[in-house]
């Protein structure tokens, strides 16, 4: 078995002036190389805490996560498509994709013509000089998925990837994600809220209130696997009013 993480008993709190907020409570899974998992849950189920505790962004109040036996390795490339953009406000579309690969030592030659590859294939050419204040939220979320993409990660965390884009573009970045999973063995940890981009996994984790509801392992066809999807996600609703 090829695992690549393992949380054990991952607890992680808030702590503000009165209370404490267990935005994870006891969360024990594990993901092997080369899964496509995606983390689903309502709002403020701790979906984005656990991505980025699993990414090392943010550490655990208790609890382990492993990643390959070991406590993580910082230096292990990994892309993050974070959930509130992050691109620098001060450089243009071509300029923030170019600092990702700048920070890897990429060849300047090389590295425009990969940007430039890359931006035709997804269809970013029209905007790709724009400062973000020029660019509307979908255009933004296509800067920062290319931005993880082109450094060639072996995993890829992306929180929320295609909740500001359109229909189209946001199949562009599944498709895209479904290449790096199938061609390139890439691993994947999507968080969602879609069943839709959900499909596209081979795992689907369901969050609630902080803790691990229901793990589905995709069985038949993506068509199939929507239909369970939809069906725990109303099992948990319903669960979420009693
Ligand atoms: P989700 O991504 O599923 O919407 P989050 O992981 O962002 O949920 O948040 C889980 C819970 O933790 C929420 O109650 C949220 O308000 C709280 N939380 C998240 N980040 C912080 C923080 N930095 N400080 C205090 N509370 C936080
Ligand atoms: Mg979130």
């Amino acid at each position: 078995m090829n695992t690549l993480f393992e949380l054990h008993h991952l607890c992680k709190s808030y702590k503000s002036e009165k209370k404490e907020i267990k935005a994870l409570e006891d969360i024990n899974l594990s993901i092997s190389k080369g899964e496509f998992v995606a983390i689903m849950g309502p709002s403020g189920s701790g979906k984005s805490t656990l991505l980025q505790c699993m990414a090392s962004f943010d550490f655990p109040t208790s609890g382990q996560v492993l990643f390959k036996g070991k406590e993580r390795k910082k230096e292990e490339p990994f892309g993050f498509i974070f959930q509130d953009i992050q691109l620098l406000d001060s450089l243009n579309g071509y300029e923030n994709i170019a600092l990702a690969l700048t920070i890897q030592k990429e060849n300047g030659n090389i590295m425009d013509q990969k940007i430039r590859d890359y931006a035709k294939k997804f269809e970013m050419e029209s905007f790709l000089f724009q400062y973000p204040y020029q660019m509307s939220g979908g255009q933004k979320q296509k800067i920062a998925f290319l931005r993880a993409l082109i450094v060639n990660p072996k995993l890829i965390f992306a929180d929320e990837p295609t909740s500001a884009l359109d229909v189209s573009s946001a199949k562009q970045v599944l498709q895209a994600l479904d290449t790096f999973h199938k061609k390139e063995k890439g691993t994947i940890v999507m968080v969602t809220h879609d069943a839709f981009c959900a499909s596209f996994a081979s795992k689907v984790f369901f969050l609630k209130e902080g803790k691990l509801f229901k793990e589905l392992q995709k069985e038949g066809s993506t068509k199939e696997f929507w239909k369970k999807i939809h069906e725990t996600l109303s099992m948990l609703e319903v669960d979420h009013v009693s």
